[in-house]
């Protein structure tokens, strides 16, 4: 058996009851196999791909807290620190109550080749917890986000591990947890990223994963001799990645005519109002259904259905495995030319290897969100050097971070063989920099 496969066998057989996570594990070290068989005995005696696959350490605690009627509940919290090979931890905290260590772990092993990709010096971690924030009072996610910071701040800080946002971890909840964080540490520093601007945050960061899926798709496009611009492209979700994808897809000229959240999805044929769609999510924090109140020529669905909306480009910006494989089907069927996973790992392997035989061009998460992860780097070094960038400065360097990752990626396909293969190129690129890093540092 291949050195790959055992690998892979292991991590199913000591990780049982983790499907995402084996799904990633299969998905990364699947497509490192000619880099892994050109080096295999070397990796073989240096347990490479077990120390790749294993996380540093993996931190599960209790978060108690008290309702608004003053009853006791608990969650569980997480933190996976995965790999510091080449920088501190980072990675997002999620609060979802699908969240459990499989998903954690998933995520954060996602996460070391992302930020690997990046360029910047930060290596691989994920937490959360299985709270679910919706329905809760700003008491209620203020009481959660300071006991889980109780846990939390015991195993952060600004050179060691910085979490950010993700799914249910949005300004308000950062900001919760950096306070209860200052108070208990005492130390005003850049453990976290994506705080509020008037204590640190930055500049262009809440924009950034949205903003960095079109600076990548665009590039990708315009090296295929196509372009973005009159698009028609088709999002799913409606929160921090969805929002901001379809507010430069509009400032790029093309029109977005979907979008969807957990109980239905919009179709607006005239573009998506983005004005209507921060008013619904971010301030009066609603469900879709009350869109058409705004726009009444568009269309409220309960349940799934965008990808059967007729587009050129996809973007998936909503949560894991949402895009399957008929939805693929369906997709190319109705003309689809280029799909860009704005969330983390959104469509299935068999969606991405339908994708890919059929000619359409596939940007794997790990390329195509990891502006928000590089922005967050950004948010470091100005804490760090206590300084804040403008707006245009920080969202220029978005821009050519993700420029240079997607020509970076498309080397490394083209190196091994496997040209316009994006996922096998991000993987192979994100690899090689974490791979020599861990070599250099020796057996730790
Ligand atoms: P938000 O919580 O802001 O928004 C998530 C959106 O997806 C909401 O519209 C939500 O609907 C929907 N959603 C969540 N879970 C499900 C589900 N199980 N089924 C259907 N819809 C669902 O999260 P983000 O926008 O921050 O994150 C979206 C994705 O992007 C995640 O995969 C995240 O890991 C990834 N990502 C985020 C980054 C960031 O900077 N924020 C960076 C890189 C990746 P509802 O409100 O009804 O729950």
């Amino acid at each position: 058996m291949s050195y790959v496969d055992e690998v892979i066998e292991s991590v199913i057989r000591e990780n049982p009851n983790e499907p995402e996570f084996h799904q990633a594990i299969r998905e990364v070290l699947d497509s490192l196999r000619p880099v892994v068989e050109a080096n295999e005995q070397q990796y073989r005696r240096d347990a490479l791909l077990e120390r790749l696959v294993n996380p540093e350490r993996q931190i599960k605690f209790r978060v108690p807290w008290i309702d608004d009627c003053g009853q006791v509940h608990v969650n569980t919290g997480y933190r996976v620190q995965f790999n510091s090979a080449i920088g501190p931890y980072k990675g997002g905290l999620r609060l979802h109550p699908s969240v459990n260590l499989g998903i954690i772990k998933f995520l954060g092993f996602e996460q070391i080749f992302k930020n690997s990709l990046t360029g910047l010096p930060i290596g691989g971690g994920k937490g959360g917890s299985d709270f679910d924030p919706k329905g809760k009072s700003d008491r209620e996610i203020m009481a959660f986000c300071q006991n889980f910071m109780s846990e939390l701040c015991k195993y952060i800080g600004a050179d060691t591990d910085v979490p950010a946002g993700d799914i249910g971890t949005g300004a308000r909840e950062i900001g919760y947890m950096f306070g209860q964080y200052k108070k208990l540490r005492g130390l005003f520093e850049g453990v976290l990223t994506g705080k509020g601007l008037s204590y640190s945050g930055s500049l262009a960061r809440t924009e950034a994963t949205g903003y960095g899926v079109l600076y990548i798709t665009e590039e990708m496009l315009k090296c295929h001799g196509e372009k973005l611009e009159g698009k028609t492209i088709a999002v799913s979700g409606a929160g921090n990645v969805a929002i901001y994808a379809i507010e430069k897809a509009h400032q790029l000229g093309c029109r977005v005519v979907t979008c969807s959240d957990s109980t239905g999805w919009i179709y607006d044929p005239d573009g998506i109002d983005i004005d209507a769609l921060k008013e619904i999510k971010e301030v009066k924090r609603e469900r879709l259904s009350v869109y058409p109140d705004y726009r009444p020529n568009a269309e409220y669905h309960e349940g799934k259905g965008v990808w059967n909306v007729k587009c050129d480009v996809a973007l998936p910006c909503a949560t894991q495995n949402e895009l399957t494989l008929e939805d693929a089907k369906q997709l190319v069927k109705n003309g689809v030319t280029a799909v860009a996973e704005g969330a983390n790992m959104p469509t299935t392997m068999e969606a991405t290897e339908y994708f890919q035989s059929n000619g359409v061009y596939f940007l794997p998460g790990k390329a195509a969100n990891a502006g928000g992860v590089a922005t967050s780097a950004l948010e470091m070094s100005q804490n760090s050097e206590r300084l804040s960038w403008s707006f245009d400065d920080v969202d220029a360097k978005l821009k050519e971070i993700m420029i240079n990752l997607y020509h970076n990626i498309d080397r490394a396909a083209e190196k091994y063989g496997c040209g316009g293969n994006y996922v096998i190129g991000a993987n192979i690129a994100g690899f090689e920099k974490v791979v020599n890093a861990m070599n250099a540092q020796g057996i730790v």
